[in-house]
């Protein structure tokens, strides 16, 4: 069985003792009632507000079974109370004992005294206490009838003394009448019933005063108004707080309005947490007991919470609500401004949503002209046929449909081909929503397309032509090639040409100056003085033939290839000489001073010794030939590092004006090519000079002032090139 504790709630301190006290005592208790066990309560309550007794058991003899019981309690556990019981045939048993005395005893606590005996368990617990015999005024002198347990250490005032006399007397005064047994056994079984029906609710149950202290709770309300003095600090200070909040709601339900239903926050002694109740109060009128507030604590944190979290969600569901509305206007605006006709069907395929431009191929005015009407009949017919190929047809959700419909412009009769793309929405759970689909006007495509092909023909035609062209330029550079080849040709038979003649020339000149020159030396006796001098200019000019004839000859022979280099080791120091020798007679005919200025280091060269010479032979005519006064220099000079050589001729000659610089070294080129020219010459020495030069891997250069004199410079390596 449950626990029931009566304890109050109200800490103001019991008013002083006064004769109304006791007078009310026995007036509503002790007179009118006739239950020992209530009668025992209400004595334990009184003693508890007017003489400071916080804790008191009243035990009672039981002569029927004997036993010495439990019949009330005060700031004990009931059921402690309840259950006592101890066989008055332990004589030995101070307790027992006690009920012999004329006096109270005193039992101190087991620790103190040793003897675990003397001090029985009562529904006091452990601790001492004292025992105060219950005596009626008929028995005054035999054994008690019950006895009045207190905390030892309280003072014995004279209420209590005076509680004690009366209490013993209203037992004796009841005992007459009936057995304590079977009354207390009737009572415990209402009470046992009493408390398993309230306790069996699941609401917190209180019945209190009209000042607040409880009277009755069940366990529910225990858990939330009652703490054992072990109980901890956190658990004691809620039952406190819960006690104030619930003592200020009751009083507040009171005097307002006492049947309406009022929330309670309350603490959870066990976790702390919040607890909401709904508070039913009604007041309840006993004869014997007075008035009293019954309170029914309905727990709606659960409900609260979950209204809260339906008020959350509906606000949720209003704001997703706003959401889509929002996005559903976001979505018609985006719609509105595609200048693409946009249509929406359901998936049975009629159209729930279209904009502007849609409206305009598919919707007409009821009014409207019957051309009209049937233009948008028949672009409504094409579209519904796209849409039914696609409703039938299997596709996933992000799936595109393209195709193309030939739809019209209902007012004008134009035909407007289309693009369209559809794409089907489906829902969540994959459901076929609705298909949007958008159509592409493609005139301007189809236009694009058009230029685009008629471009290609043009660019065809272009390539085309480049191809003739270049298929002509191909050809053209053949015919070139083979024009070069057949020059190249022409050109090696006239070198070819020259060379043959030439030496055909060369035979019989050489026959004729051979024969002049022997009938010169006088092979045929002595000849005439005026014989001789012609046979003189007979010789002379034999030999300036058989020079142009050489020159022409050496001139083919470079250019023919056929003078290859012949490299040999010599000195220049020893060559040039060797040609002042040869131009011997030449030079003295001149009157000219001719010198040679040696390099004091011996350049040796390894070159083609022929080709140097014929060069220098060359460079040291043309000095003497253009030269009238003055002096000629042969100067050697070797370069730095002993790789180069130069050989200059410097003349104080007629010299040459700028512009020839570069020409006369040209095929029979000369400064003066006039008939009555004054110097002989074929104008080949200086164009031979610079193939021979070049050939030797060397360069000639002029330096030359009119009417001051001429120097010809040939610079070539010390080793020529193979
Ligand atoms: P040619 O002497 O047989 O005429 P060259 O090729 O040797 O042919 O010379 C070409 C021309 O260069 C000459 O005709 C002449 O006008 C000019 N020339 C060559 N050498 C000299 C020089 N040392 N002084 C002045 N003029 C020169």
């Amino acid at each position: 069985m449950s626990t029931v504790s009566v304890r109050s709630l109200s800490r103001t301190p019991p008013p002083p003792v006064n004769a109304a006290a006791r007078l009310e005592l026995l007036e509503f208790y002790l007179v009118h009632h006739e239950d020992i066990a209530r009668c025992a309560h209400a004595s334990l309550e009184w003693l508890a507000r007017h003489a400071q007794v916080r804790r008191s058991v009243c035990l009672a003899v039981d002569a029927e079974s004997g036993m010495l019981v439990g019949i009330a309690g005060y700031g004990v556990a009931n059921e402690h109370v309840e259950l006592f019981s101890w066989p008055l045939a332990d004589t030995g048993d101070p307790l027992v004992a006690t009920l012999s005395s004329a006096e109270p005893s005193v039992f101190r606590s087991p620790r103190a005294n040793g003897h675990a005996r003397l001090t029985p368990t009562t529904p006091l617990g452990a601790g001492a206490f004292v025992a105060m015999p219950l005596r009626g005024a008929r028995t005054r002198d035999v054994d008690a009838l019950g006895l009045l347990l207190m905390r030892a250490g309280t003072p014995i005032t004279p209420d209590i003394s005076w509680l004690v006399t009366v209490l013993g007397q209203k037992i004796e005064q009841i005992r007459g009448r009936g057995s304590v047994t079977e009354e207390a056994r009737k009572l415990r079984r209402e009470r046992a019933l009493f408390f398993t029906i309230i306790n069996s609710v699941t609401d917190p149950i209180l019945l209190t005063d009209t000042e607040g202290r409880l009277i009755v709770a069940n366990a529910r309300a225990e858990k939330l108004f009652a703490a054992a003095e072990e109980a901890n600090e956190g658990r004691r200070r809620a039952v406190e707080l819960n006690n104030m909040l619930f003592s200020a709601a009751l009083s507040r339900t009171v005097v307002e309005t006492p049947s309406e239903a009022r929330e309670l926050l309350l603490v959870d002694p066990g976790d702390g947490s919040d607890l909401l109740f709904e508070v039913l109060s009604s007041t309840v009128e006993e004869p014997r007991e007075g008035t009293g507030v019954v309170s029914v604590l309905r727990n709606i944190t659960d409900l609260r919470r979950a209204t809260e979290q339906v008020e959350e969600n509906y606000q949720k569901l209003r704001m997703a609500e706003g959401a889509v509305r929002a996005e559903r206007d976001r979505l018609n605006l985006i719609i509105d401004s595609v200048a693409d006709p946009i249509i929406v069907t359901d998936p049975s395929g009629a159209t729930v949503l279209m904009n502007a431009p849609a409206e305009e191929l598919f919707t007409a005015p009821p009014d409207a002209a019957p051309v009209v009407l049937r233009g948008v009949q028949s672009n409504d017919a094409h579209f519904s046929s796209f849409i039914s190929g696609l409703l039938l047809g299997e596709s996933g959700p992000g799936e595109i449909r393209r195709g193309e419909i030939a739809l019209m412009n209902p007012v004008a009769g134009t035909p407007i081909p289309v693009e369209a793309i559809a794409g089907k929405v489906l829902s969540e759970s994959g459901e076929l929503t609705a298909v949007v689909t958008i159509l592409h006007d493609r005139r301007e495509a189809l236009e694009r397309a058009r230029l685009f092909e008629q471009l290609k023909v043009g660019a065809d035609e272009l390539q085309m032509r480049v191809q003739a062209a270049t298929a002509e330029l191909a050809t053209q550079n053949e015919l070139l090639r083979r024009q070069a080849i057949e020059l190249e040709q022409a050109s090696r038979l006239k070198s070819q040409f020259l060379a043959n003649m030439s030496h055909e020339f060369r035979t019989p000149l050489n026959a004729i100056l051979g024969y002049t020159h022997m009938l010169l030396q006088g092979v045929a006796g002595e000849l005439p003085p005026n014989i001789k001098r012609q046979l003189q200019r007979i010789d002379s000019n034999g030999r300036h033939l058989l020079t142009i004839i050489n020159e022409i000859l050496d001139l083919t022979r470079i250019e023919a290839g056929k003078m290859p280099m012949q490299v040999s080791e010599f000195d220049l120091n020893e060559l040039v000489p060797e040609v002042m020798a040869e131009l011997d007679a030449v030079i003295a005919r001149s009157r000219l001073s001719v010198r040679a200025a040696l390099s004091p280091e011996p350049p040796i060269l390894r070159s083609d010794r022929q080709k140097v010479k014929q060069i220098v032979v060359n460079l040291l005519s043309n000095a003497l030939k253009f030269t009238h006064r003055g002096v000629i220099e042969v100067a050697l000079r070797l370069g730095k590092e002993g790789r180069q050589v130069s050989i200059s001729v410097t003349d104080t000659g007629i010299g040459i004006s700028p512009e020839h610089h570069e020409n006369i070294f040209e095929d029979f080129r000369q400064v003066d090519d006039s008939p009555s020219r004054q110097y002989g010459g074929t104008g080949l020495g200086l164009a031979i000079c610079r193939r021979l030069a070049h050939a030797l891997g060397g360069r000639i250069m002029l330096h030359s002032v009119v009417g001051k004199g001429s120097t010809f410079t040939l610079t070539i390596p010390v080793d020529a090139p193979q």
